[in-house]
């Protein structure tokens, strides 16, 4: 009955009212369309870009340092290197956005460190690139750039470890892993918080921080800016090798030169003496960034002097040219609000070698809010939500790659190997941080502290194949994979260490370079140290060392270890390369052992005579190619011998054969008449 009368409830609803159904179906679809639209619009408001005040960055950058603290360290200016300050800025009550209450404190000039804080400290030549926000306070998308940088960046490095990464995700921990990037998101903090270009101190004066710098300038008109200050403290404390420092105005990437003593007022410039290598570095962040979206076109790329104008102490010129061009300026700020040493800015030979992109980030100083773009796909050129800060993200990435060359192993063909799929064993090497790719190839040894030189490599790629780093479909990483084919039998239950090698660069670096940027890939012996950091010179580029180690069950295991001293290069690398042949065994040392040949181990890795293992993998191919072809020409002479032979018989044959039957007739006659014993040959 009940089952009966719901049914017939059904029924008579459905026949009687068909448009009340109608109407319930619409106005299911409405809720939903509704809900989803409204999800949609949630989505994108929240990773859609927004301004921030002073006292929101400062306190994003609070929670974010707390959050991440083994790889993102925050300091400010002031407790760090007790510059004092301009004036007054808000900053959250009790350091929390959740009360929204702000009070006016002394003005600072925050800065984070990005890096593996842990593997820093026993790795004083990692590369260090620091980002300037803003020297002028009105110029808006710096500073955003900066702060949505750091969010990214920690964000990507949680997630470029563990089974859930991503190519590019792992690329960026690599990245944070092996470079320093400090970010000062806001130099001119007062003029942030003022909304105005330039730092207004509480004694009334207004400078210019961007004309405050020891470089073409008059002592009594440089360090008057607390701006100036901290950026002069963080090359004091550090080494840096790269700097982009935002602007707004016009749509420009600027790099040296760009003061008067190097441009004429018409802004005609002398080339830098690393013109090679920064032209290269700025195309390449020219490139990645791309349009703003629909907001801005691409930038314009150039000496800072043609593409702005000349100016006279300029941070940028300072910062690239300062240790090595131009007089010495120790700076005596009468005008400022406090005074600051003189000896602060006396010349030092290493620290003021730092390549420098000024980046004018757009027309507008201050865009709109919507054309800032969202986070949905920041390290896609032409993404989803495209705009100022992602693009600008991406050209810090670019510079931030760009660093220093390397190489990375990023995984083999050992799945298909033992499913069946493949015969050769492959290693898969991306190189980065290059421009062009000289030469790259694997060394490897069977044992972690083995003199790698003297063990053995790959053959040996040789190009002038320049690198590309923005992929057809707009995603921004290095785009090239290196295979390294092994054609040698692999050894069982036997680790296997190995390193990818590259060399690169070679024609954007000569002899005149200046930056440690372009020395620090050179030939040259270019050796500089200062604050226990140091930059010196390397002709090639080794990936960390990786051990592979496979079984006869089918199992295997690839993974980093830590790099042994062992493993270090006597100095000059081209003599190791091992296309120059002696010393360099082409094949796997294991395979002797394999094969029961355990005494020839030692000799194989300290260098041998045998002369199958001081050949390189070409010159092997080149022994097989001769014997193959002794082999295959012998086997040729033996046929025509044969066939020489069998045609000499038939043909003695055949005229034994004609001979015969003359002579049959002959001895027919003979026989006949006489008979004979010759019959029997017949
Ligand atoms: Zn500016």
């Amino acid at each position: 009955m009940q089952v009966s009368a719901r049914d017939g409830g059904v029924r008579a609803y459905g026949r009687k009212s068909p448009s009340r159904a109608a109407a319930a179906v619409v106005g299911v679809a409405l809720v939903v369309l509704a809900a989803a639209a409204a999800g949609l619009a949630c989505a994108k408001d929240d990773t859609a870009f927004r301004y921030r005040t002073y006292a929101e960055i400062v306190q994003t950058l609070r929670n974010t340092s707390a959050a991440n603290l083994a790889i993102l360290k925050l300091d400010d200016a002031q407790s760090r290197f007790r510059i004092g300050t301009a004036g007054q800025c808000e900053e959250f009550v009790g350091s929390s956005f959740s009360d929204g209450v702000t009070e006016p404190v002394e003005c600072k000039q925050y800065y984070v460190t990005l890096t593996n804080h842990a593997t820093w400290s026993q790795d004083k030549t990692r590369p260090q690139m620091l980002i300037s926000g803003e020297l002028h306070g009105n110029e808006r998308v710096g500073p955003h750039v900066s702060v949505e940088l750091i969010l990214m960046m920690v964000k990507m490095y949680a997630l470029g470890e563990g089974e859930d990464s991503t190519e590019v995700s792992r690329w960026i921990r690599y990245l944070i892993d092996h470079r320093v990037l400090v970010i000062m998101p806001m130099a001119n903090a007062v003029g942030f918080e003022m909304n105005h270009r330039e730092e207004v101190q509480d004694n009334g004066h207004s400078f210019d921080p961007n004309r405050d710098f020891p470089f073409n300038q008059k002592t009594s008109a440089c360090m008057q800016t607390f701006a100036a200050r901290a950026i002069n403290e963080l090359f004091r404390a550090h080494m840096f090798q790269l700097m982009i420092t935002f602007h707004g105005g016009t749509n420009v990437i600027g790099y040296e030169w760009g003061d008067y003593g190097h441009c004429s007022e018409t802004g005609a410039c002398e080339m830098a003496p690393d013109h090679a290598l920064m032209d290269a570095i700025g195309a390449r962040m020219k490139q990645t960034a791309g349009p703003a979206g629909t907001y801005e076109r691409e930038y314009t790329l150039g000496s800072m002097g043609s593409t702005v104008y000349p100016v006279n102490g300029g941070m940028e010129d300072w910062a690239y040219g300062a240790s090595w061009t131009g007089d010495e300026i120790q700076c005596n700020p009468v005008e400022s609000s406090s005074t600051y040493a003189p000896k602060k800015t006396a010349r030092d030979p290493a620290l003021h070698r730092c390549v420098t992109y000024l980046v004018e980030t757009g027309d507008q100083k201050i865009p709109d809010e919507g054309s800032l773009g969202t986070a949905d796909a920041i390290l896609v050129k032409g993404g989803t939500g495209d705009g100022h800060i992602p693009r600008n993200i991406r050209l810090s990435i670019a510079a931030l790659d760009a660093l220093q060359p390397y190489a990375r192993v990023v995984g083999s063909n050992m799945e298909e190997m033992l499913n069946g799929r493949a015969a050769k064993f492959t290693l898969r090497i991306v190189p980065g941080g290059l421009f062009t790719l000289d030469a790259a190839y694997l060394q490897w040894s069977t044992t972690k502290s083995a003199k790698m030189v003297q063990s053995g490599a790959t053959d040996v790629l040789y190009s002038d194949e320049r690198l590309q780093f923005v992929g057809s479909d707009g995603s921004v990483f290095p785009q090239r994979v290196l295979e390294f084919d092994f054609f040698a039998p692999l050894p069982l239950d036997s680790p296997i260490y190995f390193r990818a090698v590259v060399l690169a660069d070679s024609k954007l670096v000569s002899n005149d370079s200046q930056s440690h940027l372009a020395g620090a890939r050179s030939k040259e012996d270019w050796s500089f140290s200062a604050n226990s950091f140091a930059v010196h010179s390397s002709a090639a580029f080794v990936s960390a060392t990786h051990m592979i180690s496979f079984t006869s069950s089918g199992a295997y295991l690839m993974e980093q270890v830590a790099s042994d001293p062992g493993w270090g290069f006597d100095g000059d690398l081209y003599a190791n390369d091992p296309s120059g042949g002696a010393g360099n065994g082409a094949r796997w040392a294991g395979v002797d052992k394999a094969e029961g040949n355990d005494d020839e181990e030692e000799g194989d890795l300290a260098g041998t005579s045998d002369p199958m293992k001081s050949m390189t993998h070409p010159q092997l191919l080149k022994l097989f190619g001769i014997i193959f072809g002794c082999i295959a020409a012998a086997a040729l002479i033996v046929v025509g011998l044969i066939w020489v032979l069998r045609t000499l018989r038939k043909r003695a044959a055949a005229a034994r054969g004609g001979d015969r039957a003359q002579e049959m007739e002959t001895l027919s006659a003979w026989e006949w008449s006489e008979g004979s014993s010759e019959n029997e040959e017949v």
